[in-house]
């Protein structure tokens, strides 16, 4: 993926960063490459971010490290669990995730963070593989509308059944895939059965531009990692029951 090069203008666009790096990052070798989602491949929580910064993670060749986001993304993970360190500044710097993975809609910086519908239809086939090797994936966090907007179409094309949702900040959706099997053997045909499914929980973007201006504070944020937990705790209890039955 690192090689990726699908969408010209930000190929073009890269280069050009690396070009003009402001005063405070001139000594900063730029990563500038398609940048690579990481985390726990065992995870439960998926986080799906938009787009690299092009002085944060396009920087630091590491997903929301070294930027604003992420100091609050990281912050809120940390506070709830899923990170060992509270943040990160560069790649090299021990942080690691537990039971969460992140990734982005597209994984080149674009120009003032808008990418263009093309570029993120580029894109799509790596999240699409994502999820057939994230087994475990229990709860999506689409950070921001267009986050939340591809990641129901993605998930459509992996077979869900998604009706029209919308966009706020802390809703919660379960999604589930398809019917229950018809082949399932005679014995096991009376018993509980769970259809995979999926909870989308919503929030706004930490971008600078929510958080400076207080339309998503850290209560609010946190509000929606606690909202997480709570439904981790919630399918393994029934998970537990069923297995019980
Ligand atoms: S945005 Fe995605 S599809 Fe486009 S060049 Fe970068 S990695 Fe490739």
């Amino acid at each position: 993926m690192i090689r990726c090069r699908k969408c010209p203008r930000l190929v073009a666009y890269l280069q050009e960063v690396s070009k003009r790096k402001p005063k405070r990052y001139r000594d900063w070798d730029y990563w500038s490459k398609p940048l690579p989602s990481f985390g726990d491949p065992d995870a439960r929580v998926l986080i799906v971010g938009l787009a690299p910064a092009a002085n944060g993670g396009n920087r630091t060749g590491r997903m929301f490290t070294g930027d604003r986001s992420g100091e609050w993304l990281f912050g809120a993970l940390y506070q709830f669990g899923f990170a060992n360190q509270p943040n990160s500044s560069h790649r090299d710097d021990g942080f690691a995730l537990s039971d969460c993975y992140i990734t982005a809609t597209i994984r080149c910086a674009p120009p003032e963070n808008k990418p263009l519908p093309e570029e993120i239809e580029n894109c799509r086939p790596y999240f699409l593989e994502e999820l057939d090797l994230l087994k475990k994936i229990k709860v999506i966090v689409p950070l921001g509308q267009i986050a939340f907007t591809q990641t129901l179409k993605s998930l459509r094309l992996k077979g869900y059944d998604v009706p029209a949702l919308s966009f706020g900040h802390g809703k919660s959706y379960t999604i589930s895939m398809g019917d229950r099997p018809r082949t399932l053997p005679g014995r096991f045909m009376n018993r509980p059965y769970e259809l995979p499914t999926i909870t989308l929980i919503t929030t706004y973007h930490p971008s600078q531009q929510n958080t400076q201006t207080g339309r998503l504070t850290t209560p609010m944020f946190h509000r929606i990692f606690r909202m997480v937990r709570r439904k981790l705790q919630d399918r393994s209890n029934r998970q537990k029951a069923m297995k019980a039955f």
